[in-house]
């Protein structure tokens, strides 16, 4: 591009055209010498600088800049295209996660090897914030007795709550005041309410449909007021 800038300029001085095959010039016949020449003979400085005035104030530069002309053409991605941002937005129906895409207002994938590196920098309520927190953070019951996500929900209670709200008979969401029974055990004093990915409860339901039993090992259970 150095030596276009001034082939360039001469041959737009000098109404020709050059050659810009490869391996021409050599060490005793350089390509600065040959236009520089060129150049020279048009009036121009021998290697292709030029004095600049400020295009904000005119005043003139105190250095010349090299300066010619090459070919090229206007890379057409434009940030305005391509920027992408959002705090909250559209969510994926079955796995609440926020959807994909710039032009539906999605999120930008925060996957594997960004994990990676939070890990690796030891930030882990960082991580949480991404990939609960702020994508699918969801509270479900859970028995402590038998590790069940899905058992609560098999309850009289919430069986009637769900069948309702299938009808349409109540508008209201899942009282999360009420004590659940655990259908499996038949008690409810181990059912709580745990913060899970809305994913992993879906995961849960998928493979209990395949006859796979999850079983969570609930350690230090605590109740999470309202919803
Ligand atoms: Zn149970």
């Amino acid at each position: 591009m150095m030596i276009e800038s001034m082939a360039g300029k001469s041959a737009a001085m000098h109404g020709e055209t050059y050659d810009a095959s490869p391996f021409v010039f050599n060490e005793e016949n350089t390509a600065i010498n040959h236009f520089g020449e060129l150049l020279t003979k048009s009036g121009y400085n021998y290697y292709g600088n030029e004095t600049f005035y400020s295009g904000v104030d005119g005043r003139q530069m105190e250095m010349q800049i090299f300066f010619g002309i090459v070919y090229y053409q206007r890379l057409r991605h434009m940030i305005a295209d391509k920027f992408q941002v959002r705090a909250t937005g559209p969510i994926d129906p079955i796995t609440h996660q926020p959807v994909k895409g710039r032009k539906k207002g999605g999120g930008i994938r925060f996957g594997e090897m960004e994990r990676d590196a939070i890990i690796a920098h030891g930030t882990s309520f960082v991580l949480q914030d991404r990939l609960l927190n702020c994508s699918d953070r969801d509270v479900a019951y859970a028995c402590r007795r038998c590790g069940s996500l899905l058992s609560v929900l098999m309850s009289s209670r919430q069986g009637m709550h769900l069948e309702q709200r299938k009808k349409g008979t109540i508008a209201a969401p899942v009282d999360y005041s009420e004590q659940q029974t655990c259908r499996s055990c038949g008690k409810e004093d181990q059912v709580f309410l745990i913060q899970v990915p809305r994913v992993f409860r879906y995961l849960t339901a998928e493979l209990a449909a395949m006859n796979v039993k999850i079983k969570l090992g609930i350690e230090h259970p605590s109740k999470i007021q309202g919803s």
